[in-house]
């Protein structure tokens, strides 16, 4: 039987872990092509996960075994949509994967978005992750206070970024050029606003509790707005553990939490309405008080404003559109059955499901993706199995002159970091392409 070839595109969790599937499914009849935009791979590991959370971060141990087989293949630096077209892949290879994430931010759709020092999450986290797109953002950080919107893991991430000491990214792989911000930063007062309640939040407990645990920042939860502790019976484990947690929070006595000079201040059941601003440049938040009906924030009408210096809206994230992709507007997904876009055209991992669950969610995604495949092929849909594969695709690069990144150009730039590294640190990040392409060259 002739191999198949698949391509993914992407090569972040839901990329490798379809790889990953994709051998268990085919053994050695199976030629997978993993393409990224990037010259670097693990994408959201690499500029999504928190620069102080390696130890989530080492899950790239595991895409690294995948790519380092023979019939996987990483193939970096190649932007489908621009570079090559998804019609063009669908030409070469069996099936087509887009593991492309969800790496734009939703907008607010509130007046004064547009002002300087406001960012959406995508930014604001791909700043100091280093990600070439987003290095020089720029933030100013000279002001008192920072709203940030949403109560999900991303806030979290965000608040807790902006409230630590330098000290405290020991270890941590935070690019210099945000080291160096933060520790110039004024910022005494990160305002987490939420637009609905306690019994609401996204934060799962642990990254909660890390809030508690900061040197010189103390969580500020406001007594009088958490429910009767008797109904917080009535949730689920994960999100009663993290209710607990702001009860624990809101139980810190006023004096030990003016010890530490940055307050994070949880603001709930407030909905940004607008954003106030001076010289092009934020200065508040116009919220809206709400109430929570039937699971959902109401506004009621009462209004006041907030300061904010700086503003990062950490509401959730969109899948990036790619010319002749069906897409759904309003989920900010491509538009797919169980992952089918399109015979032989599939979707996987936050590009399929919209931008939820934890990096391992991946996992059983990625699998099924691959059963699909499978499925499609064992129903004649996905024709005879002769496409020409990674030796069209190659053929197409050199036609184009395309620079592309291999798995092991991607090892040198690696080495090249690590060697670049600060003292504890485990890498400094490159952060725009080119000095990525003249590290693969010099090491
Ligand atoms: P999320 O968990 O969906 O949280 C988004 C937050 O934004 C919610 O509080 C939501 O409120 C709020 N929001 C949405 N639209 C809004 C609007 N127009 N105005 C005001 N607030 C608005 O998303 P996320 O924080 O971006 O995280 C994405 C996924 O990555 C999640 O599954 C998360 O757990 C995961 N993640 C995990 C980690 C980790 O494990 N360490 C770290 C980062 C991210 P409503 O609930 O009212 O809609």
């Amino acid at each position: 039987m002739a191999a198949r070839h698949i391509a993914i595109i992407g090569s972040g969790p839901a990329g490798y872990y379809t790889a990953e599937a994709a051998q268990k499914a085919f053994g050695e009849d199976v030629k997978v092509d993993i393409f990224d935009c990037l010259p670097v791979p693990y994408g959201l590991i690499r500029t999504g996960v928190a620069p102080d959370h390696q130890s989530i971060k080492a899950v790239a141990r595991r895409y690294e075994k995948v790519a380092l087989t023979d019939n996987v293949r990483f193939v970096g630096n190649v932007f489908v949509g621009r570079d090559i077209s998804v019609a063009e892949l669908q030409n070469l290879y069996d099936a087509v994967v887009l593991a492309t994430g969800a790496p734009k931010d939703r907008d607010l759709g509130i007046a004064g978005e547009d002002l300087g020092n406001v960012f959406g999450s995508a930014a604001f986290v791909g700043w100091y992750n280093g990600h070439p797109q987003f290095a020089a953002l720029d933030p100013d950080l000279s002001g008192r206070t920072a709203v940030v919107i949403g109560m999900g893991n991303v806030a979290l991430d965000v608040a807790r970024i902006l409230a630590k000491t330098p000290g405290e990214f020991a270890g941590s792989d935070i690019v210099v050029h945000a080291l160096d911000r933060l520790r110039e930063s004024n910022i005494e007062k990160i305002v987490l606003l939420g637009r609905r309640g306690p019994h609401q939040i996204m934060m799962t407990p642990k990254e909660l509790g890390e809030l508690g645990e900061l040197e010189r920042a103390s969580p500020h939860v406001h007594r009088a707005d958490l429910p009767e502790e008797a109904e917080d019976a009535l949730l689920e484990p994960g999100l009663r553990k993290s209710v607990t947690i702001l009860r624990q929070f809101a139980a810190i006595p006023e004096h030990i939490r003016a010890e530490k000079p940055v307050a994070i201040e949880f603001a709930f059941c407030v909905q940004p309405v607008e954003l106030l601003g001076k010289d092009g440049k934020v200065t508040g938040v116009v919220v809206e008080e709400t109430e929570v009906i039937r699971g959902k924030a109401v506004g009621t009408g009462r209004r006041e404003v907030l300061p904010a210096d700086m503003v990062v809206a950490c509401i959730g994230y969109r899948t990036a559109p790619i010319p002749g992709v069906p897409y759904e507007e309003r989920a900010g997904r491509f538009a797919n059955d169980d992952g089918r876009i399109l015979p032989g055209l599939y979707c996987v991992g936050w590009a399929r499901r919209g931008p939820s669950g934890t990096i391992g969610t991946n996992k059983p995604d990625g699998f099924a993706i691959v059963e699909r495949i499978v499925e499609d092929i064992a129903a004649g849909s996905l024709g005879p199995g002769s496409k020409s594969g990674r030796a069209g695709f190659d053929r197409i690069a050199a036609e184009r002159g395309l620079q592309v990144v291999t798995f092991r150009d991607w090892k040198k730039i690696e080495e090249a970091e690590e060697k670049a590294a600060r003292e504890g640190a485990p890498r400094e990040k490159f952060v725009d392409v080119e000095a990525m392409i003249r590290a693969k060259g010099e090491a």
